[in-house]
């Protein structure tokens, strides 16, 4: 069987929530779109089911497929709806809904649910993405209370800098939102994990953790370990051919690296189709078993071509950790030009050891 293995600690899964809600107290929902951040969306709901009040997902099939699976805590569909036959389902699945727009009121006015909807109304307070201006918020709040359909408006806003702890960015949104909200009831929700963990006047009623829960500091530069966190997903595969080559040639499409001294190269099972970013330049770090080495020459689809020289114990059959508790997504991440969220969302073809 191809080695390429992501184990998933759910254990460091939950050590990260019950961070998450010492450090935010109130309630936690807990981020697990995009399948969980490429963890296992169910596998985290259920590991989570203790520690999290809620779970939010970005749209209406991720949430259904939470439900078929017998999650029963609240979800809140982070995007809302897209059109007036989603409402059905938010109704009849009890689900909680982002509005963001005024056309999606318009699809509650005209909607005749079961029961009063949940509405999260979203503030734009500065990252202009979607959301209510400051200007529109209050009317928009009325609205939906006037609508007769909806019981409860939680007021939310999202921060477009939060993981900058100089930045006066985020200080400057939640004025805004102070502001706009004021003398409307209701819960309120603010942080994400760069807010709950870098601005503690971010804590309002319901953090919306993500990122920190899986492991990985919201901040780039953070190695492993950085703010308590406990890495969830470790990507490891394994060396399975070795060359050695003399010094002057070249290695993999392109040529991109040529040695300058005789080298031996591994040969590992992991590649750009397994999520492992193809932009990585030589010089990204590995760890082959439990030892620093580097990814030397171009990704292919398949495979990466890492660096032994220094290490004449390992070869066939030795353990590459691609990321995980020696070397941090973040690290690789920074290396590739990217994001460690953008890393653990597109893991694919690897086995998925739940532990
Ligand atoms: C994804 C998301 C979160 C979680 O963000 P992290 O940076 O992963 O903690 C919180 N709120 C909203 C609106 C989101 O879209």
């Amino acid at each position: 069987m191809r080695p390429l293995t992501a184990q998933i600690r759910l254990d460091h899964l939950r050590h990260n929530c019950a961070l998450a809600r010492a450090l935010h107290g109130g309630r936690v929902l807990a981020a697990v779109k995009a399948n969980g951040y490429g963890h296992g969306a169910l596998a985290c709901a259920d590991a989570l089911a203790d520690c999290a009040d809620g779970f939010a997902v970005a749209f209406l099939e991720e949430a259904l497929e939470l439900r078929a699976a017998g999650v029963r805590h609240p979800i809140l569909l982070l995007e809302g709806v897209f059109d007036a036959a989603e409402l059905a389902h938010v109704d009849r699945h009890d689900l909680w809904m982002v509005v963001h727009c005024p056309e999606q009121i318009a699809m509650i006015e005209a909607a005749s649910p079961a029961k009063p909807f949940r509405v999260w109304l979203k503030l734009d307070s500065g990252m202009h993405r979607v959301g209510f201006g400051p200007q529109a918020y209050a009317e928009a709040y009325r609205r939906l209370l006037a609508s007769g359909k909806v019981d409860a408006v939680v007021k939310i806003t999202h921060f477009a800098r939060s993981d900058e702890s100089d930045s006066p960015a985020t200080a400057a949104q939640l004025e805004c939102f102070d502001r706009a909200t004021a003398g409307l009831p209701g819960e309120a929700s603010v942080a994400n994990s760069a807010g709950l963990m870098l601005h503690p006047r971010a804590r309002r009623d319901w953090g919306r953790p993500g990122i920190m829960l899986y492991g990985a500091s919201p901040q780039s530069g953070q190695g492993v370990g950085s703010g308590g966190l406990k890495p969830v997903m470790r990507l490891s595969s394994r060396v399975f051919a070795v060359r050695e080559l003399g010094a002057g040639e070249a290695i993999g499409y392109g040529a991109r690296f040529v040695t300058d001294v005789p080298t031996r190269v591994g040969l590992v099972a992991c590649g750009y189709g397994d999520g492992y970013p193809r932009q990585a330049p030589s010089g990204t770090p590995v760890a082959v078993d439990g030892r620093a080495a580097r990814l030397i020459g171009r990704v292919s689809m398949d495979m990466l071509t890492i660096d032994l020289t220094d290490l004449p114990d390992s070869g066939i059959g030795s353990e590459v950790e691609l990321w995980g508790d020696r070397v941090g997504v973040n690290q690789v991440a920074e290396a590739a030009g990217t994001l460690g969220y953008e890393l653990l969302c597109n893991v694919k073809r690897a086995r998925f050891v739940y532990e």
